[in-house]
């Protein structure tokens, strides 16, 4: 599953790729993919139009349209986009299929199955239910140290499952969750509530670093237009960790045996000497 860096390096990449494009038409061949829509309103909420920019709100891609509507898209498990040119064959499972003008398309590939697609009209877009609940984005003005404060302090369950709530705090998957409080030296066992408001402010400070250093690796990677999905984190990005997936080896900082315990049905690695 792809985490925030990831999919903002996908939106980034799209972006860049087809931005300024004309979907000439477009199929949907999975209707499950898209459940608010048939394949023919699909094609015509979307044909003719050009997409002005492509964004992200959380793990939601959004393809902003010149028709006043926003194409809604997570890409979940395993979806991924492939910019395909016309001598190209479609992968197996496309499930969704844009064509432009030029002959190209941007194809939606997705051997999971989890995949979403919803449109909707754009002045309505931060009604969307899938974006209405979300947490304020991790680098937005009200991601502040006083929300996360307010946040932490009116929580309580433990830290780690209060931190992937992305209704509280916006953009942290399991593997920057760890990452961010091994770095604050933050117990994810401890009742979020009962944090002091320094070891809280070192999270606000941690939760950012850790996202900003990934997004900033991801900006360094050149993606093939052929396949732009989430993966691009794998071969050698895992060495940086400093907790996440690491059990049993020694603490970075104090040469403690790293722990892994489970909190609501994931993995959560952290020291036990250093983290309080
Ligand atoms: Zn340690």
């Amino acid at each position: 599953m792809p985490e925030l860096p990831e999919v903002e390096l996908v939106a980034a990449s799209l972006q860049k790729l087809v931005s300024g494009r004309t979907i000439s038409s477009a199929e949907l061949r999975r209707e499950r993919l898209a459940p608010d829509h048939a394949a023919e309103s699909f094609r015509e909420l979307l044909a003719g139009a050009t997409i002005r920019v492509i964004t992200r709100r959380g793990k939601h891609i959004l393809f902003d349209l010149d028709n006043g509507r926003t194409l809604i898209t997570h890409l979940r498990m395993s979806g991924r986009f492939m910019l395909l040119g016309p001598d190209r064959e479609d992968p197996k499972y496309s499930h969704a299929v844009f064509y432009f003008g030029d002959e190209s398309r941007l194809v939606f590939q997705d051997q999971r199955h989890f995949g979403f697609m919803r449109i909707v009209e754009s002045p309505n877009l931060h009604d969307a239910k899938e974006l209405k609940k979300l947490a304020p984005e991790p680098f937005g003005p009200e991601f502040t140290a006083a929300y996360l404060r307010r946040t932490l302090k009116s929580a309580n369950r433990a830290l780690k499952l209060v931190l992937l709530d992305q209704t509280k705090i916006l953009g942290l998957g399991n593997i920057y969750a760890s990452e961010a409080m091994f770095m604050a030296k933050a117990n994810p066992k401890r009742r979020a509530s009962s944090l002091t408001l320094k070891k809280i402010d070192a999270l606000f400070e941690t939760i950012r670093g850790v996202l900003a250093e990934s997004i900033a690796h991801g900006s360094t990677l050149n993606v093939d237009p052929e396949n732009i999905d989430g993966s691009y984190y794998g071969g050698g990005y895992e060495s940086s960790w400093r907790v996440y997936d690491r059990e049993g080896e020694p603490c970075i900082g104090c040469s403690a045996r790293i722990k892994r315990v489970v909190q609501g049905g994931r993995s959560t690695y952290y020291c036990p000497v250093c983290q309080r």
